[in-house]
């Protein structure tokens, strides 16, 4: 018999920083992230946005050193 070798599988309660709660299958009991399927900017179709502040972003690295 080798199933000490299989790690122990949770129903794992992911906990965003958005306040968002959801189950998923995992290796660790309970889960912290930072961004999930409801405030992902992908899933909220804010993607535009997020495109435009990375360009800002790209700007504001280049030329940055101009307005500071
Ligand atoms: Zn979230």
């Amino acid at each position: 018999m080798k199933e000490d070798i299989q790690p122990k599988y949770y129903q794992a309660k992911v906990v965003c920083n958005c306040g968002n709660e959801f189950v998923t299958g995992s290796t660790k009991p309970e889960i912290h992230v930072e961004i999930c399927s409801k405030c992902h900017p992908f899933y909220t179709g804010q993607q535009k946005a997020a495109a435009a502040r990375g360009r800002i972003e790209k700007f504001n690295r280049k030329y940055g050193n101009i307005t500071k």
